[in-house]
């Protein structure tokens, strides 16, 4: 079963306590698809300008990444670029350059088209409709952000109608329906339309609720943090590479699939960007794997 994986692609710049990143790999597309490509078949979907560097290419495509659908446009690649508190959980978004996503309209290529798995990641709702109206997937994951709940929820609301799972933050579950009761919220936005919602706590882990079934999962205390960026599209490259890879979306698999994505994503904070990300393999994915099961067992 393969993924198809919509989303930014992206340069870039953050300061934490632990130092200072410029211009490196980024992107929600970016980390999604290389934690998916431990587990099954990507096409990325999505657009770089003509100073994107060739080494990023070459690095996506080492891990086997379909790039057919990665639109190369005239212009600037998309640029961010985020400053993070002492306390490493708060972070200012300095700078947004749309640059060549500014009028991007996603054409997916056949692979793309029929992957059984789809993961849209966080851009314009409109944009993921566009993206839905060509895939015949049979499962839809989707992740937003506030901006989009806040300029364009009619949109948003159209797309979550046509969804089967959300992976949203525990601020956006409140800004999308006014619940600060995380249980309360993802049932109200279950009545949207996914009957999946996985709202992520940081550092606290994610909870899933399936159907009228829920599961919590443990996030890895970590000592030190050098970069969280990334880390949430982390974790749903890795949920739904896990899915694609079983074919299955039943609630055992799920919840495996929510420890993949939680293992995959503390790899990701360990060092800037995807540095760390792109450079683990099976061992060690296995070897985190057995920790989150002695976390979570008692
Ligand atoms: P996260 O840390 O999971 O919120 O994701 C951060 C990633 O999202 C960075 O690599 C950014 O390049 C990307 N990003 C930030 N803002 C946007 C935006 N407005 N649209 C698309 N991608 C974005």
């Amino acid at each position: 079963m393969s993924l198809a994986v919509v989303g930014s692609v992206a340069l870039d710049t953050v300061d934490t306590p632990a130092g200072k990143n410029e211009e490196g790999l980024g992107g929600a597309a970016t980390f999604a698809s290389i934690a998916a490509s431990n587990y099954t078949d990507v096409s990325l979907v999505g657009v770089v300008g003509t100073d994107f560097p060739p080494e990023h290419i070459q690095l996506l495509e080492s891990k086997g990444i379909d790039l057919d659908g990665l639109e190369r446009a005239e212009g600037k690649t998309f640029r961010w670029t985020g400053h993070y508190h002492d306390d490493i959980n708060l972070r200012d978004t300095l700078d947004t350059q749309l640059n060549v996503f500014e009028h991007f309209h996603p054409k997916l290529p056949e692979a793309a088209r029929n992957a059984d798995y789809l993961f849209l990641g966080n851009i314009h709702p409109a944009l993921q409709m566009e993206v839905l109206e060509q895939s015949s997937s049979k499962f839809v994951a989707l992740d937003t952000m506030n901006l989009w709940i806040d300029i364009t929820k009619d949109d948003l609301l159209k797309v979550l109608g046509k969804i089967d799972a959300l992976i949203i933050n525990d601020e956006e579950v409140f800004e999308l329906t006014g619940e600060r009761n995380l249980v309360k919220g993802a049932r109200l936005i279950q009545k949207m339309g996914p009957r999946i919602v996985a709202p992520k706590k940081g550092e606290h882990g994610c909870l899933l609720f399936v159907d009228d079934r829920v599961f919590s999962a443990p996030a890895l205390p970590m000592e030190q943090v050098a970069d969280p960026t990334g880390a949430g599209d982390t974790f749903a490259g890795g949920f739904m590479g896990y899915i694609a890879h079983q074919g299955a979306t039943d609630f055992e698999t799920l919840r495996r699939a929510v420890i993949h994505g939680s293992v995959l994503a503390s790899f990701t904070c360990e060092k800037f960007g995807v540095d760390r990300l792109a450079e683990v393999g099976q061992k060690e994915i296995e070897a985190r794997y057995a920790e989150f099961v002695e976390l979570a067992s008692f």
